[in-house]
């Protein structure tokens, strides 16, 4: 283990999320989200996944186990991190809407208790606009600059959409297909809904093939 890599990336990882919670550019977001998501996992890792945001089932911790299994399994790793594209989770929410676009306080307390009902927060999760991914990019790039994996696995149709375009990959992007970059190989999972291990499993048989080649 590189301790000086280690202690070098949190350093790095500490201030980016600095920077992220101090972040105002998506004021509609802020109202119901009272902790952005940041990144979990080890602090040198061999693969990094993207998701889009929370969801149910990455703040899951069964399932995120579940997850890390697969990938240290199929891609024979043993160091797995993962992020979000979008830090702020947004929400539906009626009561959030009556607000003027000029209050910018967040709603939310940290125990999800809203300031307006006075109860939990009844918001119902929403995909993110592209203004809100666009918003947050440079957070997700920083942070696989940071780390420098050699695996990235993008999440979703639009998790592999834009930041395979900020790595100037500008193919058409295909379903559970992979991409060589400057030593990292990215690879794309386009339902974001469902996951199975054999989806990974066929995509590192493609690795596989590429290998014996
Ligand atoms: S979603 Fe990202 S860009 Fe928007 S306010 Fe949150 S941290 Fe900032």
């Amino acid at each position: 283990m590189d301790l000086n890599q280690r202690e070098n990336n949190i350093k790095a990882i500490i201030k980016l999320e600095d920077r992220i919670f101090q972040c105002r550019r998506c004021p509609s977001l802020l109202h119901c989200s009272s902790k952005p998501g940041t990144g979990k996992g080890d602090l040198v890792p061999e693969a990094v996944i993207v998701f889009e945001c929370e969801n149910e089932h990455n703040t899951d911790i069964d399932w995120v186990v579940e997850m890390r299994n697969t990938v240290q399994k199929y891609l024979q790793v043993n160091a797995v991190y993962h992020s979000f594209l979008v830090r702020c989770h947004p929400k539906a929410c009626w009561l959030a809407d009556t607000i003027p676009c000029r209050v910018n306080d967040p709603l939310l307390k940290a125990d999800n208790t809203c300031r307006l009902s006075k109860k939990n927060c009844t918001g119902i999760p929403v995909k993110p606009t592209d203004e809100a991914i666009l918003n947050c990019l440079n957070y997700i790039i920083e942070e696989l600059a940071i780390f420098q994996p050699e695996n990235i696995i993008l999440f979703g149709r639009r998790v592999s959409e834009f930041v395979l375009k900020a790595y100037g990959i500008l193919d058409t992007i295909q379903d559970r297909l992979v991409y060589h970059h400057e030593g990292t190989t990215f690879i794309t999972i386009m339902d974001d809904q469902f996951f199975h291990p054999s989806v990974l499993k066929s995509l590192t048989d493609i690795l596989d093939t590429e290998h014996q080649e």
